[in-house]
């Protein structure tokens, strides 16, 4: 069986890319940190539209238990492999940068950029092996362009975007595939303590976007059909940034 694990898919973007993957096939491998309710309403939800999924949960910042949870699900799995990896799992711990705690930075950076690192290098060898694979990065519009109090943050998701690049050139004559989808505002959790009210009067689409945008954007990346597409960064933000 081809797998997709998508990290952070309990919530948000993530849980609308499991949902949409498993429409195209996948049994999917839900990870997520701390919030199991929310991991096995995705789960529940995606049973309820005839897909199969699994709970994986581990923290993508921390390399050994990732290594661990990794190695224990392919000891159980001998046939099977991760065709398609999502890294979505983030947070935000925005600060200005004057005031930025050593725990902000790290946080950030550890979840977001190591995170990628860790889970990508243990699933990259199957791919690579398989001669297929998809991998596809959740950056932000803030490690394009920078925003103001997210230094922590625009600095781990630019650091993705170049890690995607070179991975891109790596792995593109095993036809596996890296890309980069970078969201404007999308209505999560991660936005809630914002003034979308004021924020969206910025935004040309005149809204926020929704999840489900996004995981069409990433299930096209995932498909056949954009095998021909690599080390690209996608904008979906409503134009608000080009
Ligand atoms: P969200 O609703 O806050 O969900 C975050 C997800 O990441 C949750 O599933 C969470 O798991 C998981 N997660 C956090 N830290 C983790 C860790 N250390 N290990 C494993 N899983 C972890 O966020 P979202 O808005 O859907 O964001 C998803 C991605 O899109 C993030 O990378 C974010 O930076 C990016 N993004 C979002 C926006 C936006 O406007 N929403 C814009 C640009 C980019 P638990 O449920 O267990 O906590």
């Amino acid at each position: 069986m081809k797998y997709a694990l998508v990290t952070g898919g309990s919530r948000g973007i993530g849980r609308a890319v499991c949902l949409r993957l498993a429409e195209m096939g996948y049994p999917i491998l839900i990870n997520y940190h701390a919030n199991k309710e929310a991991a096995e309403a995705t789960k529940s939800l995606v049973e309820g539209k005839g897909g199969r999924a699994e709970l994986l949960p581990f923290n993508v910042a921390d390399g050994k238990e990732t290594d661990q949870r990794l190695t224990s699900w392919q000891e159980n799995h001998p046939e099977d492999s991760v065709a398609v990896l999502v890294n979505n799992a983030g947070i935000r711990l925005d600060s200005l940068m004057i005031f930025m705690q050593n725990a902000q930075w790290h946080s950030v950076v550890d979840t977001t950029l190591n995170g990628f690192f860790y889970v990508t290098r243990r699933l990259l060898k199957d791919m690579l092996t398989n001669r297929w694979g998809r991998i596809i990065n959740v950056a932000s519009l803030s490690g394009i362009k920078g925003l103001p109090g997210q230094a922590n943050y625009s600095a781990a998701k630019a650091a993705l975007i170049g890690a995607s690049k070179a991975l891109a050139q790596e792995a593109g004559a095993r036809k596996v595939t890296v890309n980069v989808v970078a969201p404007g505002f999308i209505e999560t959790d991660m936005v809630k303590d914002l003034d979308e009210k004021t924020l969206k009067t910025m935004i040309p689409a005149g809204r926020f976007g929704k999840p489900e945008e996004v995981a069409d954007l990433i299930a096209f990346l995932a498909s056949e059909q954009a095998a021909y597409i690599t080390g690209e960064v996608i904008s979906i933000n409503g134009g608000l940034y080009t």
